[in-house]
């Protein structure tokens, strides 16, 4: 999980397949089926952190799940970005910019929505912690970020 990180990848937030995490207070902005497909294939589904920036927004800490999609019945991915930030208003349309630094935990289903949500509470909670050191927080401060859009670069 960790080979290809950090990771760095810009595209569109496109709706999801509501799975109504925004009614859970957790709202995840997803990338279109091409960006997720940009993604190497061997960068195992899971729960990720990093940094996340929409537009030429503030850059700020998220929680990113990699996960197989029920909508196309678990063959293909979908990548949703999760920001520990509360928003005014939705940013569909809106470009995103995220870097993946540190891997949190495998993909696992949940019995129900309480304690799915109360796992997501713990992920965004050692994303928190994670992020907070140097070599994540390195990459807060990454060009990628400051760069024109497309410029998509991923060393
Ligand atoms: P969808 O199924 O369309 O992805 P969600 O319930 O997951 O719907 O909500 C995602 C949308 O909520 C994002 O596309 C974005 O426009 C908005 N949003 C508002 N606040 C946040 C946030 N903190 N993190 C991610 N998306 C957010
Ligand atoms: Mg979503």
């Amino acid at each position: 999980a960790m080979r290809h990180l950090p990771y760095f990848c810009r595209g569109e937030v496109v709706k999801g397949f509501g799975r109504g995490f925004r009614e859970l207070g957790i709202p995840t902005a997803n990338f279109s089926e091409q960006v997720v497909e940009s993604f190497p294939s061997d960068l195992s589904t899971g729960v990720y952190c990093g940094w996340a920036c929409v537009g030429n927004g503030d850059v700020r800490k998220m929680v990113l799940s990699i996960g197989w999609n029920p909508f196309y019945k678990n063959i293909k991915k979908s990548v949703e970005t999760h920001i520990i930030h509360t928003f005014k208003d939705d940013f569909y349309g809106e470009i995103l910019s995220i870097v993946i630094t540190g891997y949190i935990r495998p993909e696992k289903n949940f019995s129900s929505s309480e304690a799915l949500i109360s796992a997501i509470q713990e992920d965004i909670e050692e994303a928190k912690r994670q992020l907070d050191l140097p070599e994540h927080l390195k990459l807060k401060e990454d060009n990628f970020f400051r760069l024109p859009e497309g410029k998509t670069v991923n060393h």
